[in-house]
């Protein structure tokens, strides 16, 4: 089907791109990559009267190592994200999670930003978004604002992006030496979204104890979630596999799992067992350990 008739606007600064939201207000929407909006478009979900396309904005795409963080501009794509040395070396659990978004076409035009704004419930960016702590960068009428991923994902689809607000950037801390960092997840065999997916970060000390976890699971509910019970179950041990299987069995623990065509909730909550074993075993032997 095709979507709406609708006016193409492309602003060539952050300012112009703030000065249309602000004027067309709830009839615009931004278009990034356009892989989540253009098929909402195309199916009559989403009918906007003007698109704000931030594609010939400059200073919103490109990764920054800043000794503490990457900086990645929202308007980065997965491709970048995947391909980036910067990544490769200093996080590389994001490339390994671009990695498994989608196919080529969708890394080559999707973008991490849009993927953060739109909070498709089965998207792989927030379980990693959670598990490393970000802080999501917004830039409105008042200037800029940092927001904690925590503070984040509201539900379905929201989040605490406000009117007239676009991200500019996402910030993702760096671990300390002696951690490690895994993403897996099971993927829909058509689209590859994640049915369930588990994203874990651990930090261990000299003696092998865990000092910090951080465990993100995106698909199984409305939106994604820490994992906080299996984070509590993890610190102040040492990670044997009777460790991390005791912990990984409460990765639904404060998911709102949802029974959808991909499968029931008893099925679901046992892949975020599964899959919080599997992201935790393999962090723990990056960490070194
Ligand atoms: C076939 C297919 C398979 C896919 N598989 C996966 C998958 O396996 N895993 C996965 O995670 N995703 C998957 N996706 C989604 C893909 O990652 C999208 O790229 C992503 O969800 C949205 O990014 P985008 O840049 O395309 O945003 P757009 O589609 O342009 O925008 C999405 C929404 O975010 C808003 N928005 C975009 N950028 C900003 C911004 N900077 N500030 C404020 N609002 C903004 C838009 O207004 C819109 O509401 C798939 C998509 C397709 C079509």
């Amino acid at each position: 089907m095709y979507p709406a008739a609708f006016d193409y606007h492309a602003p060539k600064n952050v300012k112009e791109a703030l000065g249309l939201l602000g004027k067309l207000k709830d009839d615009a929407k931004i278009l990034a990559g356009g892989h989540s909006l253009i098929p909402m478009m195309k199916l009559r979900l989403a009918q906007p009267k003007h698109l704000i396309d931030l594609g010939k904005v400059p200073g919103l795409s490109g990764i920054k190592a800043d000794g503490k963080a990457l900086a990645i501009g929202a308007m980065t794509t997965h491709w970048e994200i995947e391909s980036s040395s910067a990544v490769k070396s200093k996080l590389p659990v994001l490339a390994e999670v671009a990695s498994v978004i989608g196919d080529p076409a969708v890394r080559n035009k999707g973008t991490i930003g849009g993927s953060l704004a739109h909070a498709d419930p089965a998207a792989d960016w927030p379980a990693a978004m959670i598990a490393l702590g970000a802080e999501m960068v917004c830039e409105g009428p008042k200037g800029k604002r940092k927001v904690g991923v925590d503070q984040w994902f509201l539900g379905l689809m929201a989040t605490a992006l406000k009117e007239r607000e676009l991200l500019a950037q996402v910030r993702v801390p760096l671990l300390p030496a002696g951690s490690g960092a895994a993403y897996m997840k099971f993927p829909h065999p058509a689209s590859r979204f994640a049915v369930v997916g588990v994203c874990a970060a651990v930090t261990l000390d000299k003696q092998g104890v865990c000092t910090k976890a951080g465990v993100g699971v995106t698909g199984a509910g409305t939106k994604a979630v820490r994992a906080k019970g299996v984070e509590a179950a993890l610190v102040g041990k040492r990670l044997d596999p009777a460790a991390i299987e005791a912990a990984a069995q409460k990765a639904a623990d404060g998911v709102d799992v949802q029974a959808d065509l991909q499968g029931s909730v008893e099925y679901k909550s046992h892949l975020c067992r599964v899959f919080a074993k599997r992201a935790i075993t393999e962090a723990v032997k990056r960490a070194g350990a």
